[in-house]
């Protein structure tokens, strides 16, 4: 079973020690990545790969759509780990246009446990609705929530208490909103960064 992946595997590994006979003996030793990566679980934005950096480099937390939320205990788990332990200098919640989440949020239709968790989606949308409507189509309307729900999410995690104190203990650490595109795999980056009160990115009141 798998074996197509074991022997993936094998090769990749190989690979990787060939190029760099000490690579996988210098990264067990330590982690220390500068970066925590917050992005959706579809299987077409694999983190690393579009920014292009190796294992260690990356800290990574992925769900449905990207999200956030303030009492979800598995990404407050990552998200004081990687300010609190690790210092991760740069947070990026990186949406990606064409998400089947964000859309699910809002087609009306019942799937069960996911329609809980995308609640936050739909309250975004309930907020931006004028502005939404006003679009020309459909896919524009995606897009903007799409954008609209990292810009939501950029919020809650510069607002979070793990955040603050680190701003407050005077820790460098920005929170970024990107958004990635399926179609020619490249990031735009939202400019609603968020970094230390009273700096150029200090929150906005
Ligand atoms: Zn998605």
């Amino acid at each position: 079973m798998l074996e197509n992946l074991k022997a993936n595997n094998r090769n990749w590994a190989a690979r990787k020690t060939a190029v760099d006979p000490s690579f996988f003996t210098r990264l067990a030793g330590q982690q220390a990545p500068e970066y925590l990566w917050i992005g959706c679980s579809d299987s077409r934005v694999p983190a690393n790969e579009i920014v292009d950096l190796d294992p260690g480099e990356l800290f990574v937390h992925r769900n449905v759509a990207n999200l956030a939320p303030p009492q979800d205990a598995n990404y407050l788990s990552v998200l004081q780990f990687a300010v609190d332990v690790i210092q991760v200098k740069h947070i990026m919640v990186v949406g990606h246009y064409g998400c089947g989440g964000v859309a699910a949020a809002v087609d009306g239709q019942r799937r069960g446990l996911v329609d809980h968790w995308l609640h936050p989606i739909r309250e975004v949308h309930q907020e931006h609705i004028c502005e939404l409507q006003a679009l020309p189509d459909e896919r524009a309307r995606w897009d903007r929530l799409v954008e609209l729900n990292v810009a939501r999410q950029v919020r809650n995690v510069a607002s979070d208490v793990f955040v603050q104190d680190a701003w407050a203990r005077g820790q460098p650490l920005h929170v970024h909103g990107w958004v990635y595109s399926l179609t020619n795999g490249l990031v735009t980056d939202l400019d609603i960064t968020e970094g230390p009160p009273g700096t150029k990115d200090g929150q906005r009141s």
